[in-house]
């Protein structure tokens, strides 16, 4: 599963922009955010419902269905009405009341791991949402803190195989806001899927310089393109399919 898009839903343009190129690439859903979790609270905190009618226009533009975070349980029915994967964020992990409500839905629920969340703690939120009833959760790692400045965050590959020993639950992997500077996401999306990831959530971004959020770490859609074409082999070698380009 590649799950790629925006960091935040911006207008209509970026949009239906991001989520063509995507899908021509080769990715199976298309994320954006319509609900930030900002560390300032004066930076853009996202469109709300009209960011997601934009999502909507995405899906019905290109067909690929769509994830979006919900952060707050009160916008958890708007969100439902729209999203066909909810996203948990990395600062929700422990939001317990939001994984129980989650967990009422339908609807699948990717849950991040927190920056300072351990495996353990992890697998345990997702139990919060498992136990209500919901079984449909994908795991989502993107990045641990740690004393190294040189990323955003330490990405810690090795969770696949403890998560793959202790848990059923699938895990994919989020290099960009693991390694923040889209430099380094490539090489790290590889090595996920090396590691036995069962997919990806990568941001891609028209113009990145002109982000609203996350745009040092956005791929270009062309460099996305072409990271999806070098993770192929590596899928096949380590027994699993990508998903069709432009299907
Ligand atoms: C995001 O996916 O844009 C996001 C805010 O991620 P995280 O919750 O992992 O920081
Ligand atoms: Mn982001």
């Amino acid at each position: 599963m590649v799950i790629a898009g925006p960091c935040s839903v911006e207008n209509e343009g970026q949009i239906l922009e991001t989520a063509r190129a995507v899908k021509e690439a080769g990715a199976s859903v298309f994320r954006g955010g319509a609900f930030k979790p900002r560390t300032s609270p004066y930076s853009f905190q996202g469109m709300g419902e009209e960011g997601l009618k934009l999502l909507q226009s995405a899906r019905e533009t290109t067909g690929l269905p769509i994830i979006t975070e919900v952060l707050n349980p009160r916008d958890l029915d708007l969100v439902v009405r729209y999203a066909d994967i909810l996203q948990v964020g990395a600062r929700n992990i422990q939001n317990f009341s939001l994984l129980k409500e989650v967990g009422q839905t339908k609807k699948p629920v990717l849950l991040k791991r927190g920056m300072a969340t351990t495996i353990k703690e992890f697998l345990m939120s997702a139990e919060y949402i498992l136990s209500e009833g919901n079984n449909d959760v994908i795991l989502c790692e993107r990045g641990i803190r740690t004393f190294e400045t040189a990323t955003r965050n330490t990405l810690d590959l090795s969770c696949i195989p403890v998560i793959k020993r202790m848990s059923h639950l699938p895990i994919l992997i989020d290099p960009s806001h693991a390694v923040g500077t889209w430099h380094y996401v490539a090489s790290m999306a590889r090595a996920a899927v090396a590691a036995g990831a069962d997919g990806l959530m990568i941001e891609v971004h028209p113009n990145p310089e002109e982000a609203l959020c996350d745009g040092g770490q956005s791929l270009k859609p062309n460099r996305f393109e072409h990271l999806l074409k070098t993770i192929a082999p590596i899928a096949a070698a380590v027994g699993k399919k990508m998903p069709q380009a432009g299907n």
